[in-house]
């Protein structure tokens, strides 16, 4: 079993998002935490033993630094004490740079977190204004040295890129510097415009002009290409390791295996059945505490629906899905790879760097009738 573990608030809230998370008091915070306990003591009674070893643990957000390295810890400990981990059980923490002394790393390293995946998004200070972060290119910098310092086996780091003002080149030369400090893992992700987020009006209203899309892809083809040829491999759409540094949890997803969101808004996904938390913190909070499980919506999968989500969630993977899956869709099939947009390995078919630029277009082709 895997368990992610949602902590929704953030030190600041950031131009481009719409996660859900925000800024909150410390009381907000403890009474969160309590539902959260009481959400994982009620899990714990109702899986079986067997269900209760833990291959991957995820804390995400939010901002999970928001605790310090040892609230983070004695959290990690709330886990241990009703879930069982392997020695080799990944145990990741999302870290922002705002956040973080080298104490708060020790410290979490200490309580068994051995994978850090730190938003950095950026080393150009121009762009995190930009973008709202809390933090500066100095603070992202320090934090990628207090994560390699700090004994994890793993620190991952999250680069944006279609930014404004942006280009290839200069994208590149934020990526030569993370790769020079030694990271084992990058997840890069385009920037969107989301609702109403703050980004997205000044986009609008002419005050933030965005890269064009062909802009775009080239910078991804550009990122991408720097990171094979420095041997990391491009395991997924958006996420590139170094041998042996796949995020497991995460390629857990894509890989339809089993997993338990814990925290308001989280999703889970058991045997046929997926379902998600509550999305308000104060509902999520005030369910448990009449001791009721917080699920919002709850759905069955039909075999239909479990095959579309094979084709939606394995194509993001280089492993790809099995040709199997895709009988029906042997001309479209056919198309992509005339365009080059797919290739077949053996009995399995992939998406090629090309298609992964235009994944969705691509996969909506494929789904299921
Ligand atoms: S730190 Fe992450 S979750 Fe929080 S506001 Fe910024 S982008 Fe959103």
């Amino acid at each position: 079993m895997r368990i992610y573990i949602h902590w929704p608030f953030c030190v600041s809230r950031c131009s481009y998002c719409d996660f859900n998370s925000r800024v909150a008091s410390r009381r907000t915070r403890h009474a969160y935490m309590r539902a959260l306990l009481r959400e994982l003591e009620a899990w714990a009674c109702m899986l079986n033993g067997e269900d209760r070893w833990l291959d991957s643990i995820y804390l995400g957000g939010g901002t999970p630094s928001v605790l310090s390295g040892s609230e983070l810890s004695s959290l990690l400990e709330e886990v241990g004490s009703r879930f069982y981990l392997h020695d080799s059980t990944e145990v990741t923490a999302e870290v922002n740079p705002a956040t973080w002394d080298r104490g708060d790393y020790a410290a979490a390293r200490a309580g068994g977190v051995n994978r850090i995946s730190i938003g950095v998004q950026s080393l150009s200070d121009r762009q995190l204004s930009l973008l709202g972060r809390a933090h500066d290119a100095a603070a992202a910098r320090m934090a990628m040295r207090h994560a390699l310092g700090c004994g994890a086996a793993s620190v991952s780091v999250d680069l944006l890129y279609g930014l404004p003002g942006m280009d290839a080149e200069t994208l590149l030369e934020c990526l030569n510097e993370v790769l020079a400090m030694g990271v084992h893992h990058l997840s890069m992700y385009a920037l969107t415009l989301a609702g109403s987020t703050r980004l997205a009006h000044a986009v609008a209203s002419g005050e933030i002009t965005l890269p064009d899309e062909e802009e775009v892809a080239e910078q991804y083809l550009a990122a991408s290409g720097m990171l094979r040829a420095r041997g990391y491999e491009h395991y997924e759409i958006s996420n590139f390791s170094l041998p042996g540094h796949h995020g497991r949890h995460n390629l857990a997803y894509w890989e339809r295996e089993e997993y338990l969101g814990i925290g308001a808004g989280a999703h889970s996904l058991l045997g046929k059945y997926r379902f998600h938390n509550l999305e308000s913190i104060l509902a999520y909070a005030r369910a448990l505490a009449k001791g009721e499980l917080a699920v919002a919506a709850c759905e069955v999968l039909a075999e239909k629906e479990e095959l579309a989500e094979e084709i939606m969630l394995g194509l993001r993977t280089s492993r790809g899905i099995e040709l199997a899956g895709l009988v029906s869709k042997d001309s479209e099939l056919y198309e992509m790879e005339k365009e080059g947009f797919m290739a077949r390995d053996g009995g399995r078919v992939r998406l090629t760097e090309r298609g992964m630029l235009v994944s969705n277009a691509l996969i909506v082709r494929l789904m299921p009738a």
